[in-house]
């Protein structure tokens, strides 16, 4: 299977080179062509000029690009130019009505499409260790065994085109309330006086404890929030969980606040933290109530 990979970012870097580990790889396009020339240098495969050229000379696309707009601009930029038969892998974080409308721009063209958001962050994309969660065709899920296998781990088919996205999104809003009630815990905490450090050791062993808590509570005690998962990249995953849930007529409360919080992070300057900075603000609320006593005092 001769594979083409687009987006060579932070994720997508990682995750053509592991394609090329398997034998699998032999194009790579990206925005800013120098990335892509450098690559395909060092890998001793191609970096065709444009989409077009690239789609023409591969049985499969991977693409790992930003948002919404952006995978439609290189699905629509891909379809004329594939072949029939051919497959479209998209493991970006967008929407399922995304997802949806990338496959019905490739259907004419008798391509099959696979929304394939993935989880586990850079570390995952290095290890090949991804968590891909998988939506589209049976047969077309099948045939990309080989191309899902040289990326991840656990892989999972949920079902039609967009329900790969529908299972990453709600991930995204499990992180939001755990990210939240561990910020908010925290700032209770240090206004109790507690020793942070032994609390964190302790109540990582109890019952509320959790990856987040383990792995992030300790910058809240430290007071740095390097990224991370940044809070930028988490608004827009919450702005999909909210256009999802409106399509029901339903606004998530916890969708909704922690929209709220990272707007205001990232108005402050703080969007390139890691979401943990969330504890910010909710410190906040315990110095202003320290603060109106005092004044009042
Ligand atoms: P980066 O910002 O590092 O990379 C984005 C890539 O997409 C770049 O190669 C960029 O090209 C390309 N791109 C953006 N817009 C377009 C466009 N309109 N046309 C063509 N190429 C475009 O992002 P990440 O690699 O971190 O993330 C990629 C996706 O994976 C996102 O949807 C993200 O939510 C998701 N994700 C990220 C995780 C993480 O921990 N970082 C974890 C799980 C999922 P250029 O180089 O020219 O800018």
């Amino acid at each position: 299977m001769r594979v083409g990979f687009v987006g060579l970012g932070a994720m997508g870097m990682h995750m053509a080179r592991n394609l090329h580990r398997a034998g699998l790889l032999t194009a790579v396009w990206n925005r800013t062509g120098e990335k892509a020339r450098a690559l395909a240098a060092e890998l001793n495969v191609e970096a065709p000029p444009t989409l077009a050229a690239l789609a023409s000379d591969v049985d499969a696309v991977v693409t790992c690009v930003s948002a919404d707009a952006d995978v439609l601009e290189v699905v629509r930029a891909l379809a004329p130019s594939l072949r029939s038969g051919a497959l479209v892998l998209d493991s970006s974080t967008v929407g399922a009505e995304t997802a949806r409308k990338s496959a019905e721009l490739l259907r004419p063209h008798g391509v099959e499409f696979l929304d394939c958001p993935v989880s586990g962050g850079t570390e995952g994309a290095r290890d090949a260790t991804l968590a891909i969660m998988v939506g589209g065709k049976e047969e077309a899920f099948e045939r990309a065994q080989p191309i899902l296998a040289a990326l991840g781990k656990a892989i999972t088919h949920f079902g039609p085109t967009g329900s790969g996205q529908a299972a990453k999104a709600t991930n995204q809003i499990m992180c939001a309330g755990i990210i939240e009630a561990i910020s908010e815990a925290m700032a209770f905490a240090r206004a109790q006086g507690l020793p942070l450090e032994k609390l964190v050791d302790t109540l990582g062993k109890g019952a509320g404890s959790s990856w987040y808590f383990v792995h992030r509570a300790p910058n809240m005690v430290r007071g740095t929030f390097p990224a991370g998962f940044r809070v930028r990249l988490h608004a827009k995953d919450l702005t999909i969980c909210r256009d999802m849930a409106a399509r029901f007529g339903v606004a998530l409360p916890v969708v909704e606040r922690m929209l709220g919080d990272y707007a205001e992070l990232v108005a402050r300057g703080y969007g390139d933290e890691d979401i943990s900075s969330t504890f910010r603000l909710k410190a906040e609320l315990f110095d202003a109530t320290h603060q109106a006593s005092h004044d009042i005092q």
